[in-house]
């Protein structure tokens, strides 16, 4: 696979088309994937492994459904994109309205950035603001005025994250500190009639997997009511994966806007946005804001999305998730437990994350707090005992319906001897 991984890198930038997947936070050349089924993907030498990657959570029932693979089969009979609107794409928006409440209207976009993207502009339509407020450690996709993070403090205003993304457009993005109300008040007071939306991930899944603390969303949405402030969820990672109804329907909070990707395309390249009927009639032909997409609601992309949809609300689905998470998390806890290793475990349903710090991990510092290399050997192991996790400590953890007993035991074994070599000098 080294050699692949050399040919990669000689005509795409790294070798890959994402950067967490070159592996420069664990080190050693990334598992070139052949194939998946289930629970488990296999790689370019035939070897399988338990997969905790799920394509970054797209993949909640697990690889190669067969609902959705009959599903794709039948759409690709007839045709793979048309320019045209078709009964499929009403078919998915009604579902989508029906499953998350706070959503009247969708737009079908073909990525999580194409959605938190259309969705940041959208509020600033709305409001005719420009500014709006985002979380430290929360990735929203890698729209330029997302690439910015807190400069010195709280308070100072954005400076860019990633060169080409221009200083005075970054400088409207404010960062504020994550389960911190008093960052995002100070923000807002300082300027009260300058923001048009505060964008949160409702569980931080982009730095592991971080809760918010009691009351935390709840007092973003007062705070936006008091500034004429839309709230954006963006649940491109938790929705459709910690409910039916996403994160919102789990804290019970009321969004303007919703950003959804990953679950929503079964697998294919799907995101949305959508929200309130008064906000969303901004958008053209019906409003003003301009966004379009050729390929958006692509007839492949609808028929896998739907498919997953439609296997999600079934009764008992996300009980199961519930439980096959809880497994996961307590099989992990008593492995390092044995080892002597200490670590703090955050989880919701089947969404999680390992962090290698004895400490409640409640922010970025906290899970920046985590041991690097801790986690580099653990990872290590884990590969090579055949089981597969995301390539950074942070990054979340997810399971699927297809993780079975059978995965339980691969995993039982490898992490036994992963926190073993995670405790080594
Ligand atoms: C993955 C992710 C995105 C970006 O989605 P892409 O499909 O990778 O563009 C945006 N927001 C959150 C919360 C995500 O987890």
């Amino acid at each position: 696979m080294s050699d692949l991984f050399e040919r990669a890198k000689k005509v795409i930038p790294g070798g890959v088309n994402s950067p967490v997947r070159a592996y420069k936070s664990v080190g050693g050349d990334p598992v070139f994937v052949n194939r998946a089924a289930g629970a488990q993907v296999w790689d370019e030498d035939g070897k399988a492994y338990v997969d905790f990657v799920l394509s970054y959570g797209p993949q909640i029932l697990g690889h190669g459904h067969p609902a959705i693979n009959e599903a794709l089969m039948a759409a690709i009979q007839r045709g793979t994109s048309y320019g045209a609107p078709t009964a499929a794409e009403t078919e998915i928006a009604t579902v989508i309205c029906d499953m998350v409440p706070s959503i009247d209207k969708v737009r079908l976009v073909n990525s999580g950035t194409e959605a938190t993207m259309s969705a940041v502009r959208l509020a600033r339509s709305y409001t005719g603001r420009d500014r709006f407020i985002k979380f430290d450690g929360c990735y929203h996709g890698h729209g330029d005025g997302f690439l910015v993070k807190a400069g010195s403090g709280a308070l100072t205003l954005g400076n860019p994250d990633s060169p080409g993304v221009p200083e005075g457009y970054a400088e409207l993005t404010s960062i504020a500190d994550y389960n911190d109300l008093g960052s995002v008040r100070a923000l807002l007071t300082i300027r009260p009639e300058e923001y048009a939306a505060i964008i949160v991930e409702p569980i931080a899944g982009n730095i592991g997997c971080v809760l918010p603390a009691e009351g935390f969303l709840a007092g973003l949405r007062e705070l936006c009511d008091e500034f004429g402030t839309l709230l954006i969820f963006d649940e491109v990672m938790t929705g459709f994966r910690v409910a039916a109804g996403g994160a919102q329907e789990l804290y019970g909070i009321d969004p303007d806007i919703t950003t959804l990707g990953k679950v929503i395309g079964g697998g294919l390249p799907v995101g949305a946005y959508g929200g309130k009927a008064s906000i969303m009639d901004q958008v053209a032909p019906l409003g003003p804001m301009y966004q379009a997409g050729t390929l958006s609601g692509n007839p492949l992309a609808v028929a896998a999305g739907l498919a997953a949809l439609s296997e999600l609300r079934k009764p008992g689905v996300y009980q199961q998730l519930e439980a096959i998470g809880a497994q996961a998390a307590s099989l992990i806890e008593e492995a390092a437990e044995a080892a002597n290793c200490p670590i703090t475990v955050n989880r919701v349903g089947s969404m999680f994350c390992p962090y290698f710090s004895s400490s409640p991990v409640l922010n970025l510092a906290d899970a920046m707090a985590g041991d690097r290399d801790k986690h580099g050997r653990f990872f290590h192991i884990l590969l090579k005992e055949g089981v597969m996790p995301a390539p950074s400590p942070f990054e979340a953890w997810f399971v699927s319906t297809a993780h079975d007993e059978r995965a339980f035991e691969t995993m039982k074994k490898a992490m036994k001897s992963a926190f073993s070599a995670a405790m080594e000098r």
